[in-house]
């Protein structure tokens, strides 16, 4: 039985939401706090008080006997935005109730025991069919018991916390097992099944071809991950509803490029019609991998099918994350799965720091100075290509100034990449600063360190006589201090010495500070490596303290 205790109006409607929803495991006890939590404390296996943690604490404090026979005790805060699994996480069962409450009320479990506060993946959340036992697994992992993992296939998994030897199993695998006790099996999308037709063939045939031929190798409709066949088949019936039946895509190759894969049953029918002497083989193995089923014919007469089946190379995952500027509260909720999803996280150590504490715990982390930016590309990329799942942090937005290019420079089209856009720091001062990029802008970097100083002079240049507003990163470092005042005289060549210029130094961070001046009073020793420029264009005006911006220059002649 669950108790249920509340001591406000608030409190009281969102206990009886939750007294709505479970009549049979709730029991309401009313009257005053303190012997309402007395009472049920006595009675129920758990609690559920709508309460600051304060309150509850203190009124459980003198009740409390073992952790082996105290009940669980979950709180709710007034707002009803947290379940907080306040006693007895495990064996109370405190901490499932606060998922469950969390559930119902749409408010966020807040569980603090080890294993549980990280976060660790529910099974059911990675993307990837999963069977067998999968709530005992899943508990077995949450509760910090030993996991062991057998992967038959390479796939970029989250970290889990597996051991060496178990009494439970994570089974990663295309093959038909019939998972035992303890045993759950995650089904990753590794085969690609390659299908010709005939113009008219029906699609229980196709079907039934594509079913025996797993079945009878031993795999896992589950893993299929494709059919694939000749472009000229796109739009054939039959295979279109099978695809869609077995909730794949139907993916089409030209003939040409099926033509040149080498296949161990070439024919001269498909040559003769499509173009191509191979389609079910050619179009499996058109991306490599391991031909596990060649070509086989449907069981009709004239068969009017035909398949193979290939298991495809495992594929690492990039994931190119921005962390935005510094403040957490700018790094997106995309980038924060992204940072729980690797169990590899490469970065620089100062960012690296900056969300340590979101990885998930066995996340492998390679963290490396300044510079040796090279090195960490190639790393990200390397491990990617070993199957793993990666993630390489970069501060602002990865694409800018950053990471994402020399990585993906390193990377060929044997893993998959994903970028997760993220605040740039031009983004983060020009929201401090007022509205400088309301029209059109530019950013430039002025570190002639990978650029000749007359490409990055042509480009102010350039910017100066197109009447952009100018955002320079890297503005200013010790050994480079005379950039800046040459790049801001280009520009004083076309604006007026009351332009406005933003002046923020970590934006989003501790010590930020903004500053605005003008093109004529910016003193360049206020500027480093932290901070960015901000050069408004003729249009641009201080109001009430405010780098404004205009979005359009009709409105720029009306307020003259
Ligand atoms: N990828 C980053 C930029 C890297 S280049 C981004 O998208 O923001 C490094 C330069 O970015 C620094 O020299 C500085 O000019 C600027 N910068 C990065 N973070 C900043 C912040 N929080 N505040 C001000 N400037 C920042």
């Amino acid at each position: 039985m669950i108790g249920l205790i509340s001591a406000t109006a608030a409190g009281a409607a969102a206990r009886d939401r939750l007294a709505a929803a479970w009549p049979d495991r709730t029991r309401v006890y009313d009257g005053p706090v303190a012997d309402a939590v007395r009472t049920a404390f006595a009675e129920c296996d758990r609690l559920v008080c709508f309460l600051a943690t304060g309150a509850v604490v203190r009124l459980v404090a003198p009740l409390l006997h073992g952790k082996t026979d105290d009940p669980g005790v979950v709180c709710v805060d007034e707002a009803g935005r947290f379940a907080v699994s306040l006693l007895g996480g495990h064996g109370g069962g405190a901490n499932e109730l606060a998922r469950e409450v969390g559930e119902v009320l749409g408010a966020e479990p807040v569980v603090t025991t080890a294993t549980d506060a990280v976060g660790l993946p529910g099974l059911d959340t990675l993307g990837l069919p999963v069977e067998g036992d999968v709530a005992a697994v899943s508990r077995a992992l949450l509760d910090g018991e030993a996991v062991a993992l057998r992967a038959e296939v390479t796939w970029p998994l989250p970290p889990l916390p597996v051991a060496a030897e178990g009494a439970y199993t994570v089974r990663v695998t295309d093959r038909l097992v019939e998972p035992g006790d303890g045993e759950a099996v995650l089904r990753p999308p590794t085969l690609v099944v390659g299908v010709g037709a005939s113009k008219g063939a029906p699609v229980e045939e196709v079907l039934g071809l594509v079913g025996d031929a797993l079945r009878e190798a031993g795999l896992s409709a589950a893993s299929v991950a494709e059919l694939a066949t000749v472009d000229a088949k796109a739009g054939e019936p039959g295979l279109v509803e099978a695809a869609r039946r077995l909730g794949v895509p139907l993916v089409t190759h030209p003939a040409g490029e099926l033509a040149r894969v080498e296949v161990p049953n070439p024919s001269d029918a498909p040559l003769a019609a499509v173009g191509t002497p191979s389609v079910a083989e050619a179009a499996a193995l058109v991306g490599g991998g391991e031909l596990l089923v060649p070509k086989r014919k449907s069981a009709g007469y004239p068969a009017m099918a035909t398949c193979a089946v290939v298991r495809r190379p495992g594929r690492g995952r990039l994931a190119v994350v921005g962390l935005g500027p510094g403040a957490r509260d700018l790094l997106t909720p995309r980038a924060r799965d992204e940072l729980r999803r690797a169990s590899v996280l490469v970065g620089l150590d100062q960012y690296v720091d900056q969300i340590r504490d979101l990885l998930r715990p066995g996340t492998r982390v390679l963290e490396s100075g300044l510079g040796a930016e090279e090195e960490r590309a190639r790393t990200a990329v390397e491990e990617a290509r070993r199957g793993q799942a990666v993630a390489l942090i970069g501060s602002g937005d990865a694409g800018v100034y950053a990471m994402a290019s020399p990585a993906l420079a390193e990377a060929s089209d044997d893993i998959d990449v994903v970028g997760v856009p993220g605040v740039t720091a031009a983004l983060a001062a020009g929201a401090l600063l007022g509205a400088p990029l309301g029209h059109d802008h530019v950013s430039i970097s002025l570190s002639d360190l990978h650029t000749p100083w007359e490409v990055i002079e042509r480009r102010v240049r350039a910017a100066a006589e197109a009447d952009l507003v100018v955002t320079f990163y890297n503005p200013r470092s010790r050994g480079r201090d005379w950039q800046l005042p040459k790049a801001l005289a280009v520009l004083a060549g076309h604006r007026a010495p009351a332009t406005p210029v933003g002046v923020v130094r970590n934006a989003s961070r501790a010590d930020e500070s903004v500053r605005l001046t003008t093109l004529a009073a910016l003193d360049p020793a206020t500027v480093d490596m932290m901070t960015v420029v901000t050069v408004g264009n003729t249009a641009t005006r201080d109001i009430a303290g405010r780098m404004v911006t205009p979005r359009g220059y009709r409105w720029q002649e009306e307020t003259r």
